[in-house]
């Protein structure tokens, strides 16, 4: 009944995306204005937060954006961060920012994410933009959701009436993947299960989805079982295992079993490869939107 399976080349999709918002980016130039701006903070010396914050700005790189980073120490309080947002607020260069997380355990997130201007808000995680978001209104999609749609959209699969099981029910992955997709939008129309660590019969809501979106930082944690022939399998997850094989000593791998479960899915995303290098387009994506719409004219 299905064909052979499709791997969701995230990497690829990535690029080309990128390519697009180069041209953009030309066109800007051609009429006389400047390329868009992102910025980054980071607080602390987390070294997954400064792999992903370099991912994200050797993509500005790539597009023609400029960039920036503002990295400050652990000890940042939360006073002194509220103070280099509002700095950040009213810098009129600057289009769009993103607070990397995770933030030092003595930082409020929310806190943080709500003294973000919504309109430089290229994380979409200010309440005012999630709340847009749910209302179907344009607005900026969170990173990892907004590229998951794109990569449906642009694989051509379709999501109308199909049922789907979104594990994981965090802010800034699970729940707003959840709402996009039970949208009236192109990609959207689902019945959308939304599951957690307190979900019961996990497993069998698993076997019963078209579509897995697997979020929940859990090693291999969706198996043959609990897949349905046929499904679409996007995997978010991103963990390291050890690998005595690697010179640097692990390897990632994601949420689902990948070699476990190909062969039983029509899609499914690789790890890495998949669904990262969409979550840096997006925000790509989300930056030229900032400065084509806000910026101060
Ligand atoms: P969080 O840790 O914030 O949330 C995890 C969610 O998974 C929670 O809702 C939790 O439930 C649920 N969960 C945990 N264990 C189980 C379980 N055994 N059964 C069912 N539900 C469970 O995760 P994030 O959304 O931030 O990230 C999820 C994964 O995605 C991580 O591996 C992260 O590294 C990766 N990630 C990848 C990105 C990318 O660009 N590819 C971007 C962002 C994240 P509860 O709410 O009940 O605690």
């Amino acid at each position: 009944m299905y064909g052979p399976v499709q791997i969701l080349d995230g990497k690829t999709l990535s690029v080309t995306i990128q390519r697009e918002l180069a041209d953009k980016v030309d066109q800007m130039l051609a009429n006389g204005e400047r390329p868009p701006h992102l910025a980054a903070i980071i607080v602390g010396a987390n070294p997954a937060s400064k792999v992903y914050v370099g991912h994200k700005i050797k993509a500005c790189d790539r597009v023609g954006y400029q960039s920036s980073i503002i990295e400050l120490p652990e000890a940042t309080t939360q006073e002194q961060l509220l103070t280099e947002i509002k700095r950040l607020n009213l810098d009129d260069s600057i289009d769009g920012y993103i607070v990397q997380l995770p933030l030092p355990r003595h930082i409020d997130n929310d806190i943080v994410i709500q003294a973000v201007s919504p309109l430089k808000d290229v994380d979409g995680f200010h309440p005012v933009n999630i709340g847009k978001m749910t209302m179907g209104l344009d607005t900026f999609i969170p990173a990892t959701p907004y590229g998951i749609i794109t990569l449906l959209d642009r694989y051509n699969i379709s999501t109308e009436g199909k049922s789907v099981l979104v594990l994981g029910r965090s802010n800034i992955v699970g729940t707003p993947m959840s709402i996009l997709l039970s949208r009236n939008a192109k990609v959207g129309n689902a019945t959308v299960t939304l599951a957690h660590s307190r979900t019961q019969n996990l497993d069998q809501l698993c076997s019963n989805a078209d579509i897995i979106v697997a979020a929940i930082g859990r090693d291999r944690f969706v198996k043959e079982h609990m897949v349905k022939r046929g499904a679409v399998i996007i995997d978010v997850g991103i963990n390291s295992i050890p690998d005595p094989t690697k010179k640097r000593g692990y390897r990632l791998v994601g949420d689902v079993d990948f070699d476990n479960v190909v062969d039983k899915c029509s899609f499914i995303t690789p790890v890495p490869g998949g669904v990262g290098p969409l979550t840096v387009a997006a925000l790509m994506m989300n930056t030229l939107k900032a400065a084509q719409l806000y910026r101060p004219k």
